[in-house]
């Protein structure tokens, strides 16, 4: 096999649990597994975050719901303990049957979506469809505006019979940033929106809002609000996180790692096998263009993973710039010239013992997906979303 990727259960456990002792008391952590976990592979993941003690899974849209209810099947979660699925970004018309035949939670803040999935229930025969409804406080991309807006919706569903308002949530959109403006502004709407809600007595059983940086930044003074929120209708508090389960999270901005960031472990090992080995003499260029000259004898290998499989070419390395390495042997082998797409050639001269068929780890301990990201110029979790393995197992 060219390239798979290896999921630590015992990590993506671990910082689940690192992750719900740091929200504390009866707040719940979903864990979101979308995008397939995060280019983990969701159907690993999922079935280790439930036995971990996730209640809710959040992913994108119908299709990544029915594949994560599948995964657990075939894990063999029992039905019991099968955690409520998330479906956190949009509804098509055409999805509203099936999010209801397979009892997903759709998030929601259209009038048109809830009566698509009223409809649907109605079709099937089926009671009223569970929603959480989208509150836009700041982040301007879904959810519906507090005031008139959200006065409407609200009491139009107080008036249709086929819907019941499971959830209040929102999304912060610097929650990473230490005592930011926008994050007060927004929890400012958030509360006025649940006074909306209070007052039509819509009894939702769940509020929730924020994401991982919501409880790496200033955790414990964001659940105490979360939690006081909750009360004001009866509701538990949930934060969803996802890309702190997979062990990264971004820098509080202005500050240095907090504790839970320090505590968090890296889940995905993404490995590759040398499948050539070259002794290079002094002047040989390397790669498309010859971006790098050898300056002196060297022994590079090989390796059958490029840009088509999430290695960024901005990996690359001339003789002007140092690029990014790979592990071999334990040890760090610099890339040489320039990542192609199926290829990256890396430097093994001092590594003893190399040989053809060699596990190589492309992203792992030694060689993190803040490596990449820094060098391209990114952040973490387009990194670990990039990567296009042949396999993906849990060990
Ligand atoms: C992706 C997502 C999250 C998780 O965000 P992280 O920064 O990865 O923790 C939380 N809430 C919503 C609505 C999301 O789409």
């Amino acid at each position: 096999m060219k390239s798979w990727v290896e999921v630590s259960e015992r990590r993506l456990a671990g910082n689940y649990r690192l992750l719900r002792d740091a929200a504390g008391g009866d707040t719940a952590v979903l864990a979101v597994v979308k995008a397939n976990a995060y280019g983990h592979g969701a159907a690993v993941c999922a079935p280790v975050l439930v036995r971990a003690g996730a209640e809710w899974l959040g992913v994108t849209d119908v299709a990544e719901g029915a594949a994560v209810q599948k995964a657990l099947e075939v894990a063999g979660v029992a039905r019991r303990e099968r955690p409520g699925i998330l479906v956190m970004s949009g509804l098509l018309r055409e999805d509203a049957e099936e999010v209801v035949r397979l009892g997903l939670t759709p998030v929601v803040w259209l009038r048109e979506q809830m009566e698509w999935l009223a409809e649907a229930a109605k079709r099937l025969g089926m009671g009223p469809v569970g929603v959480h409804v989208e509150i836009d406080t700041g982040m301007a991309r879904q959810g519906v505006a507090v005031g008139v807006e959200l006065e409407e919706l609200v009491a139009w569903v107080r008036g249709e019979s086929g819907i019941r308002v499971d959830g209040v949530m929102t999304h912060f959109a610097s929650s990473e940033v230490a005592g930011s403006a926008q994050t007060v502004l927004q929890r400012r709407r958030f509360e006025e929106a649940i006074g909306v809600v209070q007052a039509a007595d819509l009894r939702a059983s769940w509020v929730h809002a924020g994401n991982s940086s919501t409880i790496d930044n200033e955790g414990v003074r964001n659940v105490a609000w979360l939690q006081g929120v909750a009360e004001i209708v009866g509701a538990r508090s949930m934060v969803r996180t996802g890309i702190a389960l997979y062990g990264y999270c971004l820098p509080i901005e202005g500050e240095g790692l907090s504790e839970v960031r320090q505590k968090l472990q890296p889940v995905m090992t993404w490995k590759t096998r040398v499948i050539g080995l070259r002794e290079a003499e002094a002047g040989d260029t390397v790669g498309y263009n010859g971006i790098y000259c050898v300056p002196r004898a060297m022994r590079l290998a090989l390796l059958p993973v490029g840009y088509a499989d999430g290695v960024r070419r901005e990996l690359s390395a001339s003789n002007a710039r140092a690029g990014g390495w790979a592990m071999v042997r334990g040890e760090k082998a610099p890339i040489v010239g320039r990542v192609s797409m199926n290829l990256t050639i890396v430097d093994v001269s001092g590594i003893e013992g190399v040989a053809l068929g060699d596990e190589v780890v492309v992203l792992g301990d030694g060689v993190t997906a803040e490596d990449h990201a820094r060098l391209a110029g990114t952040i973490a979790y387009e990194i670990v979303c990039g990567v296009r393995p042949a396999h993906r197992s849990g060990v």
